[in-house]
């Protein structure tokens, strides 16, 4: 049995006839920057969130250096951000001339923690990037209670959190402002590149808005040099379809993640992972540590069953960052998981005998070797 680590045809398939329909208006009103669905998503991607404000964007990277370009972060300011994450959270930080100052994850959830952040504070920290991973959201109440408190800025990165939840509050909300990627295999994910912020704050979404487009909200003005990051309105009609059916693939992620976990308890070797008391994991990546990781990923490709490493290593021991000279003891919990994280298969259109073939792979290879 094939199991492929995601299936962007199928997905398609499921929405063909309102994915090309959306997609021919917007050829045949021949309006291709702007415009109505663009307006219409972010004005449904905001309530959805219950946020007041969405600025759609190019992208979720480009949205992490507008974020911190808007609240005036430059360079001698420092920018705390996890050791564990997709690189867009620290190089962002770097491109607008700040300083990343790295931080360990805790070795439950995988995320950042109040208690870690406040030993990077300096005089010169100014913000904190905090990334919800694989789903999951990290405590942000503690985290936003210490911001508060040293008056540091809160940019949550939700590419991989799209509806989760933690203490009845949904992400990117609780910061100064949440940002999204919907690159095509994200939870929400478009045909293409595309992002967005939301946002509470008027002045920061007007801010936002006038960076991505050339520094103005109409074509002649330029109140300041900004930059071109727009959401595309192809990008936007086809978000629009999808955008209602969100939440039922959220649901269908969670029944998923359900099945692996009832599949694989009670191997010794993988340790499966955990749910926040009172929150919502929404399982963008469905990741277990797995003694053997290498081996047990070579077994499952021989058996046609596809799993990625997310990631291969901690940022700082990217050599991008090797300038930085850290060493493996700081940033322990980081390091043990380069050795053992393991994404399996999850998306809605996977079946539920996929995943119990998987996780019969799984079960025979520490059976056998
Ligand atoms: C996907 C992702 C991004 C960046 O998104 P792009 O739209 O590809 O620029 C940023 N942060 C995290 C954690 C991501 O997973």
């Amino acid at each position: 049995m094939k199991v492929p680590f995601v299936n962007l045809t199928k997905h398609y398939e499921s929405l063909k006839p309102q994915i090309d329909k959306a997609i021919h208006s917007v050829l045949s009103a021949g309006n291709f920057i702007g415009g109505e669905p663009v307006r219409l998503f972010e004005k449904n991607f905001a309530g959805l969130c219950s946020a007041k404000h969405c600025v759609g964007l190019g992208n979720g990277t480009d949205g992490l250096f507008l974020a911190l370009r808007a609240l005036n972060i430059s360079s001698g300011d420092e920018v705390i951000t996890p050791a564990w994450s997709w690189i867009s959270t620290s190089e962002v930080i770097t491109a607008v001339g700040a300083e990343p100052v790295f931080v360990d994850v805790d070795s439950t959830y995988y995320t950042v923690t109040a208690l870690e952040i406040e030993k990077k504070i300096t005089s010169r920290t100014k913000a904190v990037i905090v990334v919800h991973l694989y789903g999951q959201m990290a405590e942000i109440d503690r985290i936003k209670e210490l911001c508060q408190h040293k008056n540091i800025a809160i940019i949550e990165d939700c590419s991989q959190a799209h509806l989760s939840e933690a203490d009845g509050i949904i992400a990117g909300v609780a910061g100064d402002c949440g940002v999204f990627s919907f690159y095509p295999t994200k939870n929400l994910g478009a045909f293409g590149d595309a992002g967005c912020i939301i946002t509470n704050s008027k002045e920061l979404a007007i801010k936002i808005r006038r960076l991505a487009n050339h520094g103005g909200l109409t074509k002649d003005e330029h109140l300041v040099e900004g930059f071109n990051s727009r959401l595309d309105t192809l990008q936007a009609a086809i978000l629009n379809v999808k955008l209602p059916y969100l939440s039922i693939w959220t649901k269908r992620r969670i029944e998923l993640a359900q099945l692996y976990k009832s599949e694989l308890i009670g191997i010794r070797e993988i340790t499966l992972p955990q749910v926040r008391h009172n929150s919502v994991h929404t399982f963008h990546l469905f990741v277990v540590l797995a003694e053997r990781r290498d081996q047990l990923r070579k077994y499952l490709f021989e058996r046609e069953v596809q799993s990625l490493i997310h990631y291969p290593k901690a940022l700082p021991f990217e050599p991008a960052y090797s300038y930085l000279n850290h060493k493996k003891s700081d940033f322990p919990v980081s390091v043990s998981l380069q050795e053992s994280v393991l994404s399996l298969p999850i998306y809605p259109e996977l079946e539920k005998d996929q995943i119990k073939y998987v996780c019969k792979s799984i079960r025979s290879f520490y059976e056998t070797f």
